[in-house]
């Protein structure tokens, strides 16, 4: 009777059988073929873990053999996970390239690649004669004696081997996933920058059309702004995801030395204009708590809310109750000071977790936009009108509290509400006009709010394009 392992055996060499013939087929026609596989001890030689990982090399191969334009005939290509494990093979097409130097490439593909010593590539030439470079690799168990010195020797015990290759795999796929996460968080953030400033028409700020009350900034300013903004919201991701300390708040001086050369960046670029400190102070906090929750699987609404709470718990009592530096009061301080707790602007709204963000705006994008499979701009425009609504008729905005007073400021809010009750009805253009034009007429601009907008759109994108929702 034959046992598992005789069937397991058995079947591995049928597929190397079929890998041979397969092999031969492409000999007749006398050409040059490649193939790649992973060098996986003991059995079995493919599991899930191992064809994800095996799927995401052949994909950085295909990439590295175009950019070298070695050209695979796509209708030759074989590729297939049988008892051998996952296999590819192709046939190159004529080429520059004689089979020596394609397999030399090859081999600098697996020497550069992290985990090449689990990558095989081999070159077969226009004879059927395997492409050898001469260079023996190294065991990837010892790193002491060569491969095949091991392999026939077998040296290691399998079960300990197959638990490094499998670990190594999962640190290299890890190592992916956190790529993947904080491009995509810093292409979010930078997306989220420009669909604000893009939305029109606006009240009182600036837009793809009209500066609104501004006299020193228009469309240009932000664009100009944003692209400066962009390069380093990578580096805040990077710190995020990577962040290992045992207390969160150890983060944040490095965090503030981010986004001040970032404030440098975009004063630079704007020669001199405030477009975006807001935003790069509500952006930076929300990129970092966003990279180090998705980096443990752990992120959440509620679990993002608590930990930018941990962070700046008493930022209200710290930076506006005292003096930094030593001098003129600031404007927060002052309207801190004037106004009490209705002046406690964007630290007091950080502080508390982002409220507007959260209960306000986020309700709002997830009812206009979720079913929505593309969003395009005119439901973007939308969208985002009724988020900064909802936004404006909540937040008590520091920066036009200082400048206009509690009267205006309530009316502004107001007037947002009344255009947010009549969203669904004819009439809404004429109270949104209406709310843009007292904007204009008051010279006053929401800046707060659309730095709120931005923060909140970036939060529905993460929550629709990061988070798994099973
Ligand atoms: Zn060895």
């Amino acid at each position: 009777m034959m046992t598992e392992m005789d069937k397991s055996i058995e079947e591995l060499l049928l597929a190397k059988d079929r890998r041979r013939d397969l092999r031969l087929q492409k000999l007749e026609k006398g050409c040059i073929t490649l193939s790649f596989n992973l060098n996986i001890p003991g059995l079995p030689k493919s599991n899930d873990s191992f064809h994800t990982f095996f799927s995401v090399c052949l994909k950085e191969l295909k990439n590295y053999l175009l950019a070298h334009r070695i050209v695979i005939n796509g209708d030759t290509i074989h590729c297939e996970t049988d008892a051998a494990g996952d296999f590819f093979l192709a046939e190159v097409i004529d080429s520059d390239y004689t089979a020596i130097q394609i397999k030399n490439l090859c081999e600098t593909f697996e020497t550069s690649h992290p985990v090449g010593r689990l990558l095989d590539v081999d070159v077969v030439d226009e004879k059927g004669e395997p492409v050898s470079s001469g260079k023996a690799k190294l065991c990837f168990f010892c790193n002491n004696a060569p491969a095949i010195y091991c392999m026939r020797k077998q040296a290691h015990d399998y079960a300990a081997m197959r638990m490094k290759v499998e670990l190594e795999i999962s640190k290299y796929q890890e190592s992916k996933k956190k790529e993947y996460v904080c491009k995509q968080l810093a292409m979010l953030a930078t997306q989220s920058l420009l669909h604000e400033v893009a939305l029109a028409p606006k009240p009182g700020l600036v837009d793809r059309f009209d500066e609104g009350s501004h006299t020193d900034m228009d469309f240009s300013t932000f664009l100009n702004s944003t692209a400066a903004l962009s390069v380093s919201f990578r580096k805040i991701a990077d710190f995020g995801y990577s962040f290992s300390g045992d207390d969160i708040k150890e983060a944040l001086p490095k965090l503030r030395l981010i986004g001040l050369e970032i404030e440098s960046d975009m004063f630079a670029e704007t020669n001199g204009v405030n477009t975006h400190k807001g935003a790069i102070f509500l952006l930076g906090f929300s990129i970092f708590v966003s990279a180090y929750l998705l980096s443990r699987e752990l992120f959440t609404n509620e679990k993002f809310i608590s930990v930018i709470q941990d962070m700046n718990g008493d930022l209200v009592a710290r930076e506006l109750g005292k003096k930094l530096y030593i001098g003129k009061e600031t404007h927060g301080e002052e309207c801190y000071r004037k106004f009490g707790n209705k002046g406690k602007g964007i630290r007091g709204e950080i502080q508390a977790g982002m409220p507007c963000v959260f209960q306000k705006a986020l309700p709002v994008l997830h009812q206009s936009l979720d079913k929505e499979e593309i969003l395009n701009d005119r439901l973007l425009n939308k969208g985002l009108t009724q988020a900064l609504l909802a936004i404006i008729s909540e937040n008590d905005d520091s920066n036009i509290l200082y400048r206009k007073g509690e009267e205006v400021l309530q009316e502004l809010k107001d007037k947002a509400s009344t255009c947010l009750l009549k969203s669904k009805n004819k009439e809404f253009e004429s109270v949104y006009n209406d709310l843009i034009a007292f904007c204009k007429e008051k010279r006053i601009s929401p800046g707060g709010s659309a730095d709120l907008l931005a923060v909140s759109y970036f939060m529905y994108s993460v929550n629709r394009q990061l988070v798994s929702n099973d």
